[in-house]
């Protein structure tokens, strides 16, 4: 740390981005949530087209990139808000929308907890119970804005819509952030619900389901003068927070609805034959409507253990160590031929411990 080091952040703990390995070769990554599929064609032109006016600053409204968005999800553009990234729609929210605190589960997306104290943001943390499961009813009554990921991360379980408007209807001068980084395999979007509740904010992100984690894209959708509040904080910061290219990704993305739709399908497919692969060798697998499963409590081989033996094979999945998830780990949903071949490695390693 440097003299210069403003004392007041002292006590940040940044966030521990997954390994991404400068080679990759070889390697089958699966630790990072990305998706295995490339952008969509579509995409990639667009993006060729507007690298050509690289020499002119991006849209400040991105108007395309959220014109496509609202039109995709049947809203007006004054309820969509584009951001660099989920991780920056979540930034601005922590900082600008928290009045009274936030309000999250002790497992969930770590970033929580790092924006919290980056923007000292009081937090209330909730356990999940014993099964993982979110209790809407342990919400009640807490005043500061909720934040709930949907599907969580990095169990994958999804709270069931009806639980979602049980907890917008508890407080209606509460924020409730439903985060929808992993909506698109499996889950149902409170997108619908924006229009009820006043009180909604969903954020959501391209880099999963669209396949464009490196383009840094996300958005929230919300009533018109949540929207408003987050391009009051955007234009003080950053007013060209997306850059151009990924702008065009963005529009273009949005509008490639067959492509889209193949390479969720797929991810769901590849997810259930691995849930069943892993389990009929002895893992428990979260019930998950992610693009990952959440692996472990296996009868011979601790989590930790399996996360080296897969490295050691070439397989790079995501281990975190912390408190009630230390026997689990993390493994991204690739290509089949990917999944295969975890389930092989898998099977291998479990034969060996039998001799144990
Ligand atoms: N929310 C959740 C629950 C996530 O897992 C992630 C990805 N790490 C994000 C938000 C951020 O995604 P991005 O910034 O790539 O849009």
């Amino acid at each position: 740390m440097s003299i210069f080091f403003d004392k007041k952040l002292n006590s940040l703990t940044p966030y521990t981005p997954g390994e991404q390995p400068k080679e990759t070769k070889g390697l089958i990554k699966l630790n990072t949530n990305e998706s295995p599929f490339p952008p969509s064609s579509k995409v990639i032109d667009a993006i060729n087209e507007a690298s050509k006016n690289l020499n002119l600053y991006s849209d400040p409204t991105c108007s395309r990139g959220v014109a496509a968005t609202a039109a995709f999800y049947g809203v007006e553009s004054q309820n969509v808000f584009l951001g660099n990234g989920s991780d920056e729609v979540l930034a601005f929210v922590f900082h600008g929308l928290c009045r009274d605190g936030a309000v999250f589960a002790d497992i969930t997306y770590g970033f929580y907890n790092v924006f919290a104290s980056m923007f000292g943001v009081k937090q209330k943390i909730i356990p999940l119970g014993n099964d993982f499961l979110i209790d809407v009813d342990d919400y009640n009554g807490l005043k500061g804005t909720v934040f709930i990921a949907n599907p969580n991360a990095p169990t994958g379980i999804l709270l069931p819509l009806g639980e979602i408007e049980k907890l917008l209807a508890q407080d209606q001068n509460r924020l409730v952030v439903i985060d929808e980084a992993y909506i698109d395999f499996g889950g149902e979007s409170a997108v619908n619900l924006v229009e009820k509740y006043n009180n909604l904010l969903v954020v959501q992100t391209f880099s999963k389901s669209r396949s464009l984690a490196g383009a840094r894209l996300g958005f929230a959708i919300a009533e018109k003068s949540i929207i408003a509040d987050l391009n009051r904080m955007k234009y003080t910061f950053n007013p060209y927070n997306v850059n151009s290219v990924s702008l065009a990704a963005a529009k273009a993305a949005m509008e490639d609805t067959e492509y889209f739709d193949e390479c969720r399908r797929t991810i769901i497919k590849n997810r259930e034959y691995i849930t069943k692969e892993l389990k009929s060798l002895g893992f428990c697998v979260l019930d998950s409507h992610a693009n990952f499963v959440f692996v472990g409590k296996h009868p011979k081989i601790k989590a930790a253990d399996y996360y080296g033996l897969l490295r050691d094979n070439n397989i790079l999945v995501r281990y975190f160590g912390a408190e009630r998830i230390d026997d689990f780990v993390r493994i991204s949903i690739g290509t089949s031929e990917q999944m295969e071949r975890l389930a092989e490695v898998t099977r291998i390693i479990t034969d060996n411990f039998k001799t144990f």
